[in-house]
């Protein structure tokens, strides 16, 4: 089978393996696979199944030997295309990652500034660049999806003391329960330096959290930190103090990773700031609230902001369309004007990570 073939195969996997973005055959996309994989590795990954496999199950479908396949399973795991996770046996279980969250992240995760890391960045780049030109030149805006990939979580203090606090919106329960935890660096603001050396917006990098078997998987494969829990709150305490914030996939029951987002790098985050309906795509199922009487109108908030929800009148007004529930605004209002109120059309998220794939499927 001829190169070109291969990674048309390739593309065919990746378009039906879900995620956030759409995969668009076009120049862009085949320049971005074509760094990703090398024809040999296409040729395997353009015949895997949706669900994971073991090399040795893989290699006796293809009629191919176990050892050459498994070279190009375990090249294209360490290369952030495939994801791998041991079964009760001990094997690894194979299967592609989505374009977006998947291969996007593990490209960027680990922080380095290879060679390869640069040109995938820029790969990256043209193709996200064209896929929000082709969204752009809709004659009509899409209709915002019924359920969104992302969601926000709140800060948790600012919720306690509402009547409504939704079990999926509070972090230390699930901190309580959760054994391993890996940190490593934001792959929306690494790709950006990649890109360019000068767009830093100066927070910090090294926050970027995955859970439980995510965890192992991104310490074994992508550089992640193994932290105890005390020093996993710490960042997340920074990360608010900096005014980033927490967004996590839509799930209810299953916490996967939490990225701590800045509006001017994470491409949801700004376009929710860029829309003028945000909290359609993501929300933390709350919006923030002033107390008219309490408001001193110091424009804290609306600097605090991080999707411009905020506007002055004689005292602060929150735009409910725009705001994402964030509770970035109410921790630091000096009057204690500002607090969270459950959104009256929230619905809970499907439980867990591949509930959440198979509702974005359906669409
Ligand atoms: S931070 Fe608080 S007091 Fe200041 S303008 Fe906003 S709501 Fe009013
Ligand atoms: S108004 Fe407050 S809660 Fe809403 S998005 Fe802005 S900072 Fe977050």
């Amino acid at each position: 089978m001829s190169a070109e073939k291969t990674y048309e195969e390739f593309y065919n996997v990746l378009r039906k393996a879900g995620g956030a973005i759409p995969v668009i055959h076009n120049d862009a996309l085949f320049a971005l696979i074509k760094e990703l994989l090398t024809p040999e590795e296409a040729a395997v990954a353009g015949l895997m199944p949706r669900k994971s496999i073991t090399a040795e199950k893989l290699a006796e479908t293809l009629e191919r030997p176990l050892e050459d396949v498994r070279t190009h399973l375990e090249a294209m795991t360490d290369n952030g295309v495939l994801h791998a996770k041991r079964n009760k046996e001990g094997q690894y279980k194979y299967s592609l990652l989505p374009l977006l969250p998947g291969i996007f992240e593990a490209q960027f995760y680990r922080g380095t500034k290879t060679d390869r890391d640069y040109r995938i960045a820029r790969r990256f780049k043209d193709y996200l660049d064209g896929v929000i030109k082709l969204r752009d030149s809709l004659p009509e805006p899409l209709p915002a999806p019924s359920t969104s990939y992302f969601r926000v979580l709140p800060i948790e203090e600012e919720i306690k003391t509402n009547k409504t606090v939704f079990p999926y919106a509070t972090l230390s329960k699930f901190m309580e329960q959760i054994q391993d935890i890996a940190v490593g660096t934001c792959f929306c603001r690494h790709h950006a330096i990649l890109v360019d050396e000068k767009d830093d917006c100066g927070v910090s990098h090294k926050n970027c959290m995955a859970f439980g078997d995510a965890a192992i998987f991104m310490s074994e494969r992508h550089n992640g930190r193994l932290v105890e829990k005390e020093e996993a709150l710490e960042i997340l305490k920074k990360a608010e103090a900096e005014g980033l914030v927490h967004c996590s996939a839509n799930t209810s029951e299953e916490l996967v990773f939490i990225c701590n987002c800045c509006s001017c790098h994470c491409g949801i985050l700004g376009t929710a700031k860029a829309a003028s309906h945000a909290s359609s795509i993501l929300t933390s199922g709350y919006i923030a609230n002033v107390d008219s009487q309490l408001c001193s109108a110091c424009e804290t908030c609306i600097e605090r902001c991080p999707v411009s929800a905020i506007s002055m009148d004689d005292v602060a007004a929150v735009d409910s369309e725009q705001c994402i529930g964030c509770s970035l605004c109410v921790s630091t209002c000096p009057t204690g004007a500002i607090e969270l109120i459950a959104k009256s059309d929230t619905r809970t998220p499907p439980e867990t990570l591949l509930d959440l794939e198979a509702v974005m499927r359906q669409k």
